[in-house]
């Protein structure tokens, strides 16, 4: 028998409709690329996305053509998110900090029709508008005044999107009835795994998404919080904050380009930013920041924390002495990102706060939707435990089902996808990453988790940044080096370091030696990247 309930498509649009109508007068506050600090509300971003989706009508725009971004995180990139998949085009958001020639083969990819950016961008948009035949129209995001006709003459078919949306009639737009499952949006992968690869989002895929992040215990985001996106809206759509935020109606705060820690306390100072989401590089800056003021932002509670592991001195200072609540969680561009996040159980309160501490380290239990396993090498499945470990597969509403336009088979094996992140479960579901897989560093037979040392290492004094790498042995196959920079002034010598592990880790994990370097190399969205960091200590070690 079925029910007999009705049935309405779970549609992108439904989330504009919703923040506009029960929250129209919440804020949208956005640091912008012009150095100046703009004032809108989810009422006015609906205004101005159907002003764009009547724009994209007019240029012949069809439904399902991609529309692409090269833009931080501001308010005129969330009237893209909106107007674009709105009406039914496919928002492709482009990370910015990809090489040229990338960004240019990712945009013929992707067949993107038109292209948005921030005037930071435009010599990007010099160097690429050549290379992309397909773009038929270039959007600069800034008023008709600031576009630079050296500008128009070197990119053709180039406007500015406050003069285009002024062109446009203000009459509502009708938000086409499209099916759920229709593509919303695209994100390729940053590629520090090979070449970028395109997953390809639904509407419902984003709205449920959507949903299970806002639930209380990944980021419990509510109509009283003001939330600032740190994660850039070029990388995994914010993991979702443009979504959640009109969901529940909360304020959204953007910092625009700057995302150093000075702009960024002070920001959430003035706007009483209650919540955070950003990887660890972030956090640092932050961090120090606090440490100079000797407070935090005003209203700062809870951040959350993904994409890198959160190391535990991290969390320990926002905590501990800071008073702002951590929320550890992991996901992929794969997964819309969220996967799991790290609260605890009722079980836990128990707990003295060192062992609490130790399992905010973990990345967490899944999110309803999200269902995990663990395989060893022979696809069998693995115990949880807590101990052994396997590969990571999941499935679920969220999660790829196959890349777009890949020219591979899909990656899912018997419907799971494969992570390529090495974990172990232990038996309440909270998931541990040990490495990626292309990380893990193998001595006797043996795994090392490269997570473990560089935790182990941040959490003394004077090392700013730490990362760990195997290097080959003749007797172990593979050892650990531990490669690190040191704080501004600090000192610190190698044989201090290592004696630093004695009691913290298995004396066959500390590592076999420490190289100081100058800076560790971070890929496009802000990790560290491993492959270029062991090319780097090759460089080194032969010239030595
Ligand atoms: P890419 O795969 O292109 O680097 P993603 O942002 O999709 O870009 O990266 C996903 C990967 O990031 C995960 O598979 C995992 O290895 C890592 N990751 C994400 N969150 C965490 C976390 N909290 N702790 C450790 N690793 C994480």
């Amino acid at each position: 028998m079925m029910g007999l309930m009705q049935q309405h498509s779970l549609l992108i649009s439904g989330l504009i409709e919703f923040a506009a109508r029960f929250h129209g007068d919440t804020e949208i506050v956005s640091r912008r690329v012009e150095g100046d600090r703009h004032r809108s509300n989810w009422a006015q971003v609906r205004r101005r996305a159907m002003r764009l989706a009547h724009g994209l009508d007019a240029w012949g725009v069809e439904r399902g053509e991609r529309v692409a971004t090269l833009a931080w995180n501001g308010y005129r990139h969330l009237e893209l998110y909106y107007g674009v998949s709105g009406s039914g085009r496919v928002l492709h958001t482009v990370n910015p900090r990809l090489h040229p020639d990338q960004i240019a083969w990712i945009v013929n990819h992707a067949q993107d029709r038109v292209l948005a950016f921030d005037m930071s961008f435009a010599p990007i948009i010099q160097a690429v508008a050549p290379q992309c035949p397909g773009v038929r129209r270039w959007v600069a995001l800034c008023d008709a005044e600031a576009l630079p006709a050296e500008l128009e003459r070197a990119v053709p078919g180039l406007l500015s999107y406050e003069a285009w949306l002024a062109e446009q009639s203000d009459a509502p737009y009708a938000w086409p009835a499209l099916d759920e499952s229709e593509a919303s949006s695209m994100c390729y992968t940053s590629g520090t795994t090979g070449n970028p690869k395109a997953v390809l989002y639904s509407h419902r895929s984003t709205v449920l998404h959507a949903m299970a992040a806002a639930l209380p215990d990944v980021t419990g985001l509510s109509a009283r919080d003001a939330v600032l996106p740190v994660v850039p809206m070029f990388h995994v759509n914010a993991w979702g904050v443009p979504y959640t935020a009109a969901m529940v109606g909360a304020k959204v705060v953007f910092p625009g380009p700057a995302l150093d820690g000075a702009s960024l306390f002070e920001l959430m100072d003035q706007e009483d930013v209650s919540y955070s989401a950003g990887v660890p590089t972030v956090w640092l800056g932050l961090l120090a920041r606090m440490q100079q003021e000797g407070r935090r932002p005003r209203s700062l509670a809870r951040v959350l924390i993904g994409g890198s592991a959160a190391p535990m001195a991290m969390i320990q200072a926002f905590q501990d002495t800071w008073g702002v609540e951590v929320r550890h969680a992991w996901g992929m561009t794969e997964m819309s990102p969220l996967g799991t996040a790290c609260a605890f159980k009722t079980k836990h309160a128990s707990l003295d706060a060192q062992q609490r501490l130790q399992l905010q380290t973990s990345q967490g239990r899944p999110l309803y939707g999200v269902d995990m396993r663990i395989v060893d090498a022979a696809g069998a499945e693995v115990a949880w435990d807590g101990r052994s470990i396997g590969e990571l597969q999941v499935r679920g509403p969220w999660v790829l089902a196959d890349y777009y336009q890949s020219g591979q088979p899909s990656p899912l094996r018997d419907g799971w996808f494969p992570t390529g992140d090495v974990v172990s479960i232990d038996p309440d579901g909270y998931m541990r990453i040990v490495d990626r897989s292309k990380d893990v560093i193998k001595s006797g037979g043996e795994w090392i988790s490269s997570i473990d040392i560089e935790n182990v290492a941040m959490s003394h004094p004077a090392v700013a940044m730490a990362a760990c790498v195997a290097v080959p042995h003749p007797k172990w196959d593979e050892r650990p080096l531990l490669v690190v920079v040191r704080k501004p002034g600090a000192e610190v010598e190698a044989r201090e370091l290592l004696a630093f592990y004695e009691g913290k880790v298995a004396k066959w994990w500390i590592p076999d030696d420490v190289q100081f370097v100058e800076a560790i190399p971070l890929g496009a969205t802000g990790k560290i990247l491993k492959t270029r960091l062991r090319e780097q200590l090759l460089e080194l070690r032969t010239q030595a």
